[in-house]
């Protein structure tokens, strides 16, 4: 299923499948099916009983869910247990009951919550990793972005997002949204075969350059919605010099009946683009619109942004490595508005989401000297999990362990150098967890991760055929 092959142009609706790994990856991608919690058993017997798993003993089980335990924004329960079937969250308490059939995962010690919800990424930026570090955004689209996006491939497409997307799932990401302004057909197809690939929970928000409705319509009806854990956006990039093409991206986006998904005011300068006010303009202010960054908002522009329920990604490990400036976050939180966390792709240069919550506490702090400005441990925990999926319109069926949603769980293996002793370890999440202490990744109830290991995954030749992949790029 990780065939590196070169698409055809246009394939078939049979090969397409195949390509987006569909044939190999069924178990994968189908959580409701008898195989599909099974990647780990070698012998593809199908599992019993859905592919029930439970998660038994956790010391520690963060649910989001305010009607859970204690109450409180993160729902948390002591010594309890998670039951995962039919790829949903079946049941949260102490000591449940193990149907038969369900296979247990003991999680003592352990501290078990929602997986992360990545809202803004541009995964193929693994070709840059470290490049560019002292330019800023400007300087970074000539001197990395572009010079690397022309020279791009199928193949390379391929090696770098797969790389990225494990890297991503292994730090306990369930759900991502990709911005990519990739419009070729061979490597969009390429890349969101790469993307299905890995098993996690994605948006495709594709940028189309022209106002070419047929391709973005083909690109979400023959390469995403097969995909039963794919999900598609319309990207643009407000600015007044493109506000006809921005108004075409709206009204595609609403024929498809997806959110628009647009970057606005990473840098003080594009202020001179008037994002917010074109994107007014347009008829596009509301649920159904996802910002990036948001850095530069004035008061007028947050309490315009919070009438209308405008969402947003919050990216401070990029805004700080292109000096870009500080989101004005707890302005925004005061406001209202929904706002998750995002990555950003290769400006983040890893895949490391508590060194994202981590930074997005820390800065705010230093904006307003004053420890207790937004956001607090618990609000970046929320942010990082629940508040994606809110910002994304997606809360009805992930970002919490409420019975009935989808079943992105992570467990986190806190008996580490770096972690223990416990003191607190909701704050201990924010200020000490590493990718390396998650212990195990379930998306859509299928395990991705366990024991430490990604699951099923060749990590070396992913790694090899990235180095691969990127060697050509630079010889190209
Ligand atoms: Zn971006």
């Amino acid at each position: 299923m990780q065939s590196t092959s070169t698409p055809s142009a246009a394939p078939g609706r049979r090969d397409l499948l195949a390509g987006l790994g569909l044939a190999a990856a069924a178990p994968l991608l189908l959580g409701s099916t008898a195989r599909s919690a099974s990647p780990q058993d070698p012998s593809g017997r199908p599992a019993p009983n859905g592919g029930a798993v439970l998660l038994r003993g956790a010391s520690l089980v963060l649910t989001m869910d305010r009607a859970a335990g204690s109450g409180g924004p993160l729902g948390a329960l002591e010594n309890a247990d998670v039951l995962m079937r039919s790829g949903a969250v079946a049941a949260v308490g102490p000591s449940l009951p193990r149907p038969p059939g369900t296979r247990v995962v003991e999680a003592a010690g352990k501290v078990v919550m929602p997986g992360f919800v990545d809202t803004h990424t541009h995964l193929w930026q693994a070709a840059i990793r470290g490049g560019c570090t002292d330019r800023d955004l400007f300087g970074w689209f000539a001197g990395c972005t572009h010079p690397q996006r022309g020279r791009l491939t199928p193949e390379a497409v391929h090696s770098l997002v797969r790389l990225a997307a494990l890297d991503a799932v292994q730090s306990g990401v369930t759900t991502l949204v990709d911005w990519v302004d990739i419009f070729a057909f061979d490597l969009v197809e390429s890349y969101l075969r790469a993307l299905a690939g890995t098993g996690v929970r994605f948006t495709y928000a594709m940028y189309p350059p022209r106002p070419d409705g047929v391709l973005v319509a083909k690109v979400k009806k023959e390469l995403v919605d097969p995909v039963p854990l794919g999900s598609f956006q319309v990207a643009t990039h407000a600015a007044r010099s493109v506000q006809d093409l921005n108004r075409a991206h709206w009204e595609l986006a609403r024929d498809l009946g997806v959110m628009l998904n647009s970057h606005v005011l990473e840098r003080p300068e594009q202020r001179a683009d008037d994002p917010v006010g074109v994107l007014a303009d347009i008829g596009a202010l509301g649920p159904r619109l996802l910002i990036n960054h948001a850095v530069h908002l004035t008061d007028a522009e947050i309490a315009r942004l919070a009438e209308h329920d405008v969402r947003a990604a919050h990216c401070p490990l990029s805004n700080m490595r292109l000096a870009s400036g500080i989101m004005r976050l707890s302005e925004c939180a005061r406001r209202g508005v929904k706002v998750g966390l995002g990555l950003d792709g290769g400006t983040n240069d890893s895949s490391d989401f508590y060194a994202l919550m981590k930074t997005a506490v820390g800065l705010q702090r230093v904006r307003a000297t004053d420890a207790g400005v937004f956001p607090q441990v618990a609000d970046v925990l929320r942010m990082a999990t629940l508040g994606g999926a809110e910002a994304l319109g997606i809360a009805d069926r992930v970002g919490s362990l409420t019975p009935g949603k989808r079943a992105d769980v992570v467990v986190v293996d806190p008996a580490a150098l770096n972690f223990a002793p416990r003191f607190d370890w909701v704050g201990q999440l924010v200020f000490n967890g590493r990718p390396e202490n998650v212990d195990a990744v379930f998306v859509d109830g299928r395990a991705l991760k366990l024991d430490g290991r990604l699951v099923g995954i060749d990590t070396d030749r992913v790694v090899r055929d990235a180095e691969a992949a990127a060697a050509r790029l630079r010889r190209s």
